[in-house]
């Protein structure tokens, strides 16, 4: 089936349109340098930003793909977790949409997109298999049982996001906005041994009883206080020993504990994505360990990784396959939506 995506869950207005598991086009607009200035996203901008972008990210959409909206057997949106006023405005343009072609509707969840992005033009997910997601808005580790129907949260933050713990280390660094790629090019050529900061909640005891949730903000605030310490001493700030310190540390939480939870469930396969993905030592050490693991890794293209709308096409396509009815009109922006709820709103049996 032909399906047209809209995703604009925070600063991505994303519109992708699939053919099964055939990608066709993936148009994106980011309102990220609006968001510069503050250091991170800013909701009430994010949804203006997606209000002006979604028409114009349509058009430029259909026509990579060369097909007309007539010709599209399906419409899909994400109709959460993120922010409520940047969701509510793809969800009130896809139901626009469905309403006036006469064409189903799927409603589903951001996150089992992100894990939905890696069949595009590849090869159907093997089943279970372990997801690690990591952006600016999330840090979840997830075991997929099968994609269209049970998707189970091992762990999550419960503070900062993977990316958002770049985006202020960054800042503390006087680096500017988005820190991920800052940090990551400071960091070359700096020693990653040189200071050890704290790896949170990533204990034996802490990934007992199979939780694996994930904590960044005392490693932040460390970076902080030895920053701070450095500068009290009127000595310099070892820039790219610090961001490279601090980038292991992150790398080493999240392989860890997703290596972990691999052996725990006995699933020898990893699947990556989210734009903190595009970080090179965290791609280098989880290929490196999962090698030694004996675990697969499988990671989307970098621009299937950062939040887009071919992902959520993608999803609703595999929703499809598996004979899930449509989603009715009764739902709006979740910006909770637990990663169980893969589709959201399905009709009844007709
Ligand atoms: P969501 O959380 O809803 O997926 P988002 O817009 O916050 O959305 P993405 O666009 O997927 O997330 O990713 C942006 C985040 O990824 C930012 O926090 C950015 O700093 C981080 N990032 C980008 N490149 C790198 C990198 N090379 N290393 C580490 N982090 C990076
Ligand atoms: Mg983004
Ligand atoms: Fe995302």
């Amino acid at each position: 089936p032909l399906v047209l995506g809209i995703e604009s869950s925070c600063d991505e207005t994303g519109i992708g349109i699939v053919r099964g598991r055939t990608l066709l086009s993936n148009t994106i607009a980011s309102s990220m340098e609006q968001h510069a200035r503050y250091g991170g996203v800013v909701p009430e901008v994010a949804a203006r930003a997606h209000l002006e972008a979604l028409q114009p990210a349509i058009a430029a959409a259909l026509a990579e793909a060369q097909v007309a909206l007539t010709d599209l057997d399906a419409i899909a949106v994400t109709s959460g977790p993120g922010l409520a006023g940047a969701l509510m405005v793809g969800v009130g343009a896809a139901k626009a949409l469905a309403v006036a072609l006469d064409k189903p509707l799927y409603a589903v969840n951001h996150l089992v997109g992100h894990i939905a992005a890696d069949v595009l033009d590849a090869e159907p997910l093997e089943h279970p298999t372990v997801a690690l997601l990591v952006s600016g808005g999330h840090t979840s580790l997830l075991l997929v049982r099968e994609l269209t129907a049970d998707v189970e949260l091992l762990g999550e933050t419960m503070d900062d996001a993977a990316g958002e713990a770049f985006d202020k280390v960054a800042r503390i660094l006087g680096l500017p906005y988005p820190g991920g790629p800052e940090i990551d090019r400071a960091a070359t050529g700096g020693d990653p041994t040189a200071i050890r900061f704290p790896r949170g909640l990533s204990r034996a005891s802490d990934m007992a009883a199979h939780r694996y949730d994930f904590s960044f903000s005392g490693l932040k605030t460390a970076v902080a206080r030895w920053v701070e310490q450095r500068e009290a001493a009127g000595e310099p700030v070892p820039i790219a020993d610090v961001a490279a310190g601090f980038r292991e540390a992150v790398v080493d939480v999240l392989v860890t504990k997703a290596l972990d939870a691999c052996a725990r469930h006995d699933v020898p396969r990893l699947l990556l994505g989210g734009g903190v993905i595009a970080n090179r030592r965290l791609r280098e050490v989880a290929l490196e360990r999962a090698a030694a693991a004996g675990v697969t890794v499988r990671i989307p293209p970098l621009r299937l990784c950062t939040d887009n709308g071919a992902m959520i096409a993608g999803l609703a396509g595999q929703l499809i396959a598996a004979g899930r009815r449509p989603s009715t009109l009764a739902f709006g922006a979740d910006s909770t939506l637990p990663v169980t709820e893969i589709q959201v709103a399905e009709s009844d049996a007709a």
